[in-house]
Formats: C-alpha cells, structure tokens, sequence
C-alpha cells in the first residue's frame, strides 16, 4: 500500500485559465507564453474544460480552421474532472482515468490553484515510482481498477482513512460521509 501523498505535493502551478469565448490564436499564444502544456477553460471562474496543444493541432490547423476565427468552446474537451489539494493522488489518478482526462484541476475554496497532468504523474520517481509503473502498464481505466466498486483511501470529504471509499458525484467518500 502506498503512503498517503496529496495531490498538493504533486500539482503544478504553472498553468493558465482562459475563458470559452477567447479566440484559439490568442489561446494559443498564451499557452506557449507561459509554456505550459494545457490550458483549464473555465465559465465564470468554473472548470469546464482543458485545451492542449494537440488538441489545436488536430481541431483548428489539421482541420484548417481559422484559429483568429475559431473559439476555445469550439474545440476544447468538454468537461473536467476537480480535485481539491487535500485529495490522495491514488484517488485523484483513479478519477483521472475515469474521466479519460489527461489533467485534472485543483480547486480550492472556488478557484482553480493548480493542475496536474498525467504526463507529470508518469515522469515522477522515486516517490511515483509504485504509480508511474502502474500508469505505464494501463492501458484502460479498467486496468487500473478506476472502476471498481470500493477502494481503499483517504475519504475526500473528511479525510479519515477507509478501507471502502465509493465514487459518488466526482468524489470517492466514506460509508459516512455518504449518508
Ligand atoms: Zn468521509
């Protein structure tokens, strides 16, 4: 079993939030401005979504689309999976996988403070090494057991540890916390 590391320890604060109304050309400038390899969109400060460079690659100059013409809300991922800073990074990898996302936002008290990515979490060793290895061998969520009913953990909403968390509403809680 791993030690409790929080997504805290792992999250990194180089990242840029963009509104869905900003055209791709400056979304991308941005992006290569403060490189960072993602950009979180968000609607009145609430993730919705991410763009990354290849998603500009692929939507807007593979599909010669114009990106001076061409919104974020266009071409973005919808949707994006939260976390908090608190959050164990085994849970926060597990709903990662779920959401088939290739980064996660952290959020507290409302706002976005950082973001992890999945290429990150591959590339982090030693601490990682025991997640790192399972993520290179995953070749589905089900692999990594980010479906199975109840897992073992720190329960996201009152920390305490439980040996049966269920994913409830975009949380892994405990029996009490559940209700
Ligand atoms: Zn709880």
């Amino acid at each position: 079993m791993l030690e409790y590391i929080p997504v805290r320890d792992l999250m990194r604060s180089d990242f840029a939030a963009v509104s869905t109304r900003m055209t791709v050309d400056h979304a991308a400038s941005l992006m290569m401005e403060k490189d960072v390899p993602c950009l979180i969109v968000t609607k009145r400060s609430v993730p919705v979504g991410s763009l990354t460079e290849r998603d500009v690659l692929e939507k807007v100059v593979a599909a010669n689309l114009k990106p001076s013409q061409t919104i974020v809300k266009e071409v973005m991922r919808q949707g994006i999976v939260t976390t908090n800073p608190g959050t164990d990074i085994i849970l926060a990898v597990r709903k990662m996988l779920r959401g088939s996302s290739e980064v996660i936002a952290v959020v507290e008290n409302d706002k976005i403070v950082g973001i992890l990515t999945k290429a990150d979490l591959i590339r982090f060793s030693p601490t990682m090494m025991e997640i790192s290895r399972e993520l290179a061998k995953v070749k589905t969520a089900e692999d990594f057991g980010a479906f199975d009913e109840t897992v073992p953990g720190y329960c996201e909403g009152c920390r305490e540890r439980s040996d049966a968390l269920v994913y409830h509403d975009g949380q892994y809680l405990c029996r009490d916390c559940r209700g």
